[in-house]
């Protein structure tokens, strides 16, 4: 036989084992179910599932009872189908001011309480400068307030101020100061923005370190309170509310077929969570169902889970329905810092999140072009009439946008694999954060196409002989190599 031959017969019985996998997936894939799943979780019963009400409480039941129902099983270290994670709801107070001399700074407009309990007196003021370590060094600031600018000469990223923010704070509790006030005062950029951003409440990981210390911002933009030229200070400000909330990642797991490469995992992802309640649309209509984003991809994994523990393949699956994505991709964030499988141990993540679509002749798949398994996703979507399609809007910074790049940035080779769209146009933000976003203008032919090819590119993926590699060059190369060293 000659060489044609034989790779033409390869190709035969390749496409040939293609087909009856896609059969199997054809076959075992319950169409009524999935849909009566998407329905429900972007059903108005869940409120848009915003993990600070307790109507996330019926989503996260329902995926986790599925999950058990489809005999995945409990990753061991959870508690059961659940990743507990220790969140804080902060709530800035609606009332506070400021009086220095005759002017006057008001909680939500020239002011903001970012911290701390509740203050009021009269108070001398210590101006420390950028309230560095050698600021406060020899300085007396007990019963006083302090004055500093936000960040430190060299450092002014968002990241930075809040981090300095905290240390300043520690630093004045500590020499037995009333209060901390930093003046904001960095010139690029507006104070209405960071008003707009801070003056609401915000969900986060619990750092068990709160302080008691009041923390506020003023608005200095002409530099007018530097220098030493505040010298009291008259306070009266309510303090920060803050609720914990426990948020919780639905995860588990199905042991792959192979001696080997069972001990290898391919992670299936989906952000369950929403936005919540919020402004009405033009129908009076006030629950943001977040159908395509992502009750679809939540879906997507679900039905996974139970193609899988039917027929699981070489490598060992998890199933992952992270929480909180809206909120900052807070769920997968934890994940990836305290993850229940060593993240050197997973070896792909195929992310799923959706803005919406406007082409169901393809799928979008964020990341592709970046890593050695987009033959495989490509074959995937293709044995189901699709065609799979880099990101269209690399302006828009998705990949780095979502759960995905939690992982990839540890290292983890992290598509996300997404609705089909050809670019951000009138037809995704129709839907996108909106309202309207339900289950009922879904075209569900394509929904049932987009979910058995997910299974299906998971599957070629789990079987693959080769370990997915990122392309010579990404700029997550380097952190794959840390993670796996050199493979
Ligand atoms: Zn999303």
């Amino acid at each position: 036989m000659n060489k044609k031959i034989l790779s033409l017969a390869l190709l035969v019985s390749l496409s040939g084992l293609a087909t009856a996998q896609q059969e199997t997936i054809e076959k075992r894939f319950k169409e009524k179910e999935a849909i009566s799943h998407f329905t429900y979780l972007a059903s108005d019963e869940l409120m848009g599932r915003d993990p600070a009400r307790p109507e996330m409480a019926l989503a996260y039941n329902y995926i986790a009872k599925f999950l058990k129902k489809y005999k995945a099983q409990p990753i061991p270290g959870a508690d059961g189908y659940f990743q507990n994670i220790p969140f804080n709801l902060s709530a800035p107070p609606k009332t506070g001011e400021l009086m220095i001399g005759n002017t006057k700074y008001s909680q939500g407009e020239e002011l903001l309480v970012l911290d701390g309990e509740a203050a009021s007196g009269d108070y001398e003021v210590v101006d420390l400068g950028f309230g560095l370590e050698e600021d406060f060094a020899g300085k007396d600031v007990k019963g006083k307030v302090v004055i500093t600018n936000v960040g430190a000469p060299d450092q002014m990223s968002p990241a930075a101020l809040f981090a300095l923010g905290r240390l300043k704070t520690a630093r004045a509790q500590k020499a037995g100061a009333v209060a901390l006030v930093e003046r904001f005062n960095i010139p690029s950029v507006p104070w209405q923005l960071v008003a707009n951003f801070l003056n609401r409440p915000t969900l986060g990981i619990d750092q068990g370190e709160s302080s008691s210390l009041p923390y506020l911002w003023v608005k200095d933009a002409e530099n007018s309170l530097s220098d030493g030229k505040v010298k009291n200070i008259q306070l009266n400000v309510a303090g920060k509310n803050n609720t914990k909330i426990e948020g919780k990642n639905v995860v588990a797991w199905i042991e792959g077929t192979d001696p080997e490469l069972k001990d290898e995992y391919l992670l299936l992802s989906a952000h369950y969570d929403h936005v919540g309640v919020g402004t009405p649309d033009a129908e009076g209509d006030s629950i943001y169902n977040g159908a395509r984003d992502n009750a679809v991809g939540t879906v997507a994994v679900m039905n996974a889970a139970k193609y899988f523990a039917k027929n699981p393949p070489k490598r060992s699956i998890i199933l992952a329905l992270w929480t909180a994505e809206e909120k900052g991709l807070l769920g997968s964030a934890y994940f990836a810092e305290n993850p229940l499988i060593p993240l050197d141990k997973i070896i792909y993540n195929l992310n799923i999140d959706n803005g919406g679509y406007n082409d169901t002749e393809i799928i979008t798949v964020i990341g592709l072009g970046r890593t050695s398994s987009d033959p495989l996703i490509s074959q995937a979507v293709s044995e189901f009439g699709l065609e799979a399609i880099a990101d269209p809007s690399p302006e828009q910074g998705l990949y780095d946008r979502s759960d995905n790049v939690n992982f990839a940035r540890k290292g983890i080779p992290a598509p996300t694999f997404s609705l089909g769209f050809r670019a951000f146009d009138d037809e995704i933000s129709k839907y996108y954060h909106k309202p309207g976003d339900h289950v009922d203008n879904f075209d569900l032919d394509y929904a049932v196409k987009y979910w058995k090819s997910y299974i299906r590119a998971a599957e070629l993926i789990a079987n693959d002989a080769a370990k997915p590699k990122w392309v010579a060059g990404d700029k997550y190369e380097q952190a794959s190599k840390e993670l796996y060293g050199d493979r």
